[in-house]
């Protein structure tokens, strides 16, 4: 239980649209806060970071440290994560997805007293499955999310891995600005494998933080395209209804 400062780099939506050339640096990402997920330039796999490094996991599922390289994001959000936090140990297995959030929208309520505020979560377990995804990197001229996602998903499932989870968890007023409710990326503890989570099982004594955080900062993309992206598309609430989906 901790208060921060959420930042984000460019807008969920603009990332829907096919706005994938980000500007955003990562070592900037690292001047806003430590821990975070996010995507690379391109969509070229999924960022994951905690204790001040950030790790990239391609296609390929194995994690790469890339703290001190000149990558850049289209879209990452990260806040300042106090180590010192005392964690709370979840003393139950979780068997689903579905389980897992409404174990922890209990455990927030039960901090906070609402989830109207933006969350981050950092949960060190042991998974007994872990079914992760990555993107492959995209060429000029870039498809909407919707349709990449179809065929350019890749996926693992790993058995008794031991890992970290790092957690957004926003609220569906946010829903054009960032991904709403839980968006959860992982990493096992070697930091060798990892990916955007789609389904999992959880076993009982994991410990888990939270950080609720009641400002906003974002930064919009700084690409060519985004200047030119329709913000009246109505097909966007149907990608935002594809892609939330496309979790099992
Ligand atoms: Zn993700």
């Amino acid at each position: 239980m901790s208060e921060g400062v959420a930042f984000q780099a460019g807008a969920i939506w603009s990332l829907f649209m096919g706005d994938y050339d980000g500007e955003t640096k990562i070592q900037e990402l690292l001047q806003h806060g430590d821990f975070g997920i996010g995507t690379f330039q391109g969509l070229d796999g999924e960022l994951v970071a905690l204790d001040s490094k950030i790790y990239q996991v391609p296609i390929s599922g194995c994690a790469i440290d890339v703290t001190e390289a000149k990558n850049t994001v289209p879209f990452a959000v990260f806040t300042k994560f106090d180590s010192s936090i005392e964690p709370t140990e979840h003393t139950s297995d979780v068997a689903s997805f579905e389980e897992f959030e409404t174990a922890m929208d209990e455990l927030l309520l039960k901090e906070y007293g609402t989830l109207n505020f933006y969350y981050f979560i950092r949960v060190d377990g042991t998974f007994p499955t872990m079914k992760v995804r990555s993107l492959c990197k995209q060429a000029r001229p870039y498809e909407r999310l919707s349709k990449v996602q179809k065929e350019a998903q890749v996926e693992f499932t790993y058995e008794n891995t031991k890992g970290t989870l790092v957690i957004t968890r926003f609220p569906g007023y946010m829903k054009t600005l960032t991904v709403p409710g839980y968006h959860v990326h992982y990493i096992n503890d070697e930091r060798s494998i990892g990916g955007h989570v789609l389904g999992f099982s959880m076993a009982q004594s994991a410990q888990v933080r939270t950080v609720q955080c009641k400002k906003f900062n974002l930064d919009l993309s700084q690409s060519v395209d985004f200047g030119n992206l329709a913000t009246d598309d109505t097909s966007l609430d149907n990608d935002l209804v594809t892609i939330e989906k496309s979790r099992q």
